[in-house]
């Protein structure tokens, strides 16, 4: 069987110039960044305005295994699926993060006959973008530092610098650290710590901005930390925002690329799920939507993480509406939440299926609280038996559950027609039915308890002294009327990643509180999440080259 990366490699890619003339873009709609990838002006979308929007299709999933299963790869299918139908669709994505490629996943372009290309640039520097947002947020934490040691005319607190450094990878050695050490030419000493570029408050707001002015707009307000006397300290306040807005001025536009099956793709911007908001940016997917009859995309990990803060986070903010939603589930999840081990996955075992079925039943009534049409998609494993696949389709049949077996990773869009075809049928005659679980204006406690409880199945929240004194400030300073954003482990419904299946009788603990004014929402850290993720004992780095040919090898 061939690689993903094999696959990748012996696939021909149409020159970008006619990706765009599919597109019918004129040359000043887009700037080429080499033979295969293209950057959208940022004018684009002001061309647009006044075109209908396209139907948009949020793919999400159950509770994931380690290695994924499959949302990108569905993905890419649907909308390759949708092409050979004849409809004009285009997929809009997130930009991989290096943590989990150099990690354990290797790659994160979707796989097999419905990937993402080039898959070796979009996996490692891409065309930048993040590599400008970790700029920008080290330019700020560089520019706050500075101005402590030139005087500290703002009276800034090095107790309560909440801004931490970034960097584009699993490091966690960096997560706590001292700076500004060696005397007094080296500024002033305080602890400080890295969060991993995609946890980055800049990467959510890039995600979140509606255009340029909307970017600057939020990269003001973004609150740094405190002063002596507790008064948030804002980048305004420290007038960089112009500086910083240069910096990202070319990562704002959308990139533009192909799929395995010349499929048009925006990737755009990459926060994970677990730790951020998990949504390719506001303005991709919007763009997307004016220049394709179908805009397919994904929010990352489960439906209790990413399509939750789609729908409160990223649909709240850009004004989106969703015609349907597709929920992908896998064998191999499904039986881990009915407790096999992840060593005896391959094995058919029917009796954990049936119990691992929870976990997608939870999930789906996740989807009709939001009250969007949806789709259960099984993401067709080689190791599947028919018993296994089988079994899933009349599940969902006896319930009423439209489902579709996919084939996309070894068919590519041919594999994905069945699902296509359902999926047009419950975006036909579309009209907004979507509703959010919480009113914004409830307080910040009531949004979490909600979340806690409609979302993930939990008896309530409990909320430690420390984040409790921060959710009393927080209202205070008026900023009780934000989303929340939940930091919560992927691999479960509860706060506990051993938990599997459709735990129930838990609680969700509120560990801290971190206020991101510039992205508009209040992240709250439950469990013992990180934000800066470590690497596994054998990372995925480890079968990495490159060839004679100069070509990527080891990427997944
Ligand atoms: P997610 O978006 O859910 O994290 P991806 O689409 O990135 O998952 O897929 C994760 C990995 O699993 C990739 O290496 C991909 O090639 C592989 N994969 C996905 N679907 C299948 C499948 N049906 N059969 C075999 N491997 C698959």
């Amino acid at each position: 069987m061939n690689k993903d990366i094999e696959i990748a490699q012996q696939t021909p890619l149409e020159p970008i110039h006619n990706i765009a003339e599919q597109l019918q873009l004129t040359s000043e709609d887009w700037e080429p960044y080499g033979h295969s990838k293209a950057k959208l002006s940022a004018t684009l979308f002001e061309k647009l305005k006044q075109k209908k929007s396209g139907k948009i299709i949020l793919v999400t999933s159950i509770n994931p295994t380690p290695a994924g299963e499959g949302k990108s790869t569905v993905t890419v299918g649907l909308g390759q699926a949708l092409n050979q139908m004849g409809k004009n669709a285009i997929i809009a994505l997130r930009e991989p993060s290096l943590g989990p490629v150099m990690g354990i996943k290797g790659g994160a372009a979707g796989g097999g006959y419905s990937q993402v290309l080039p898959m070796e640039d979009i996996n490692l520097h891409f065309t930048g973008d993040i590599h400008a947002i970790t700029t920008a947020n080290n330019a700020l934490a560089a520019l706050i530092d500075n101005h402590i040691h030139q005087g500290n005319e703002l009276q800034i607190d090095p107790r309560k610098i909440e801004w931490k450094r970034v960097v584009d990878m699993n490091d966690r050695a960096l997560r706590q650290i001292v700076v500004g050490l060696g005397g007094a030419n080296q500024g002033v000493p305080r602890e400080d710590g890295f969060n991993i570029t995609v946890a980055s408050e800049i990467m959510a707001i890039l995600c979140l901005a509606t255009d340029v002015q909307d970017l600057k707009e939020r990269l003001r307000s973004i609150v740094i930390g405190y002063t002596f006397d507790h008064h948030p300290i804002t980048v305004s306040d420290l007038k960089v925002e112009g500086a910083l807005t240069l910096l990202l001025k070319d990562a704002i536009k959308p990139n533009l690329v192909q799929t395995t099956e010349n499929t048009p793709a925006i990737i755009h911007g990459g926060p994970f799920a677990n730790i951020a908001h998990g949504c390719n940016s506001i303005i991709a997917t919007k763009m997307a939507a004016k220049l394709a009859d179908y805009t397919v995309t994904e929010a990352g990990f489960g439906a209790d993480l990413g399509a939750e803060k789609y729908f409160h986070i990223k649909s709240h903010a850009g004004n989106i509406d969703t015609s349907a939603v597709v929920i992908v589930a896998t064998v191999r999840a499904l039986k881990m939440h009915g407790g096999v081990t992840k060593d005896r996955l391959m094995e058919e075992n029917i009796t954990a299926l049936e119990t691992g079925m929870d976990n997608l039943q939870k999930h789906i009534e996740t989807i009709q609280a939001f009250n969007v049409p949806f789709v259960v998609a099984i993401n067709q494993f080689p190791t599947d038996t028919k018993q296994e696949t089988s079994f899933i389709q009349q599940w969902c049949q006896a319930r009423g559950y439209d489902v579709a077996l996919t084939t996309v990773w070894a068919h590519g869009g041919k594999g994905g027609i069945e699902l296509a075809e359902k999926v047009i049928a419950k975006t036909n005659n579309f009209h907004s039915s979507f509703q959010p679980l919480y009113d914004i204006n409830e307080s910040l406690e009531n949004k979490l308890r909600i979340v806690a409880q409609k979302v993930y199945g939990a008896d309530d929240i409990e909320i430690t002294k420390e984040a409790r004194k921060q959710l009393r400030f927080f209202q205070e300073q008026g900023w009780g009327n934000l989303p929340v954003c939940m930091a919560k482990t992927q691999y479960s419904l509860s706060d506990d990643p051993t938990l599997l299946g459709r735990p129930t009788g838990f609680t969700i603990t509120i560990r801290e509180l971190r206020a991101s004014i510039g992205a508009g929402f209040i992240v709250a850290l439950t469990g013992d999440v990180m934000t800066m993720p470590g690497l596994p004992a054998k990372p995925a780095a480890l079968q990495m080259d490159v060839g004679e040919d100069g070509r990527a090898k080891g990427l997944f």
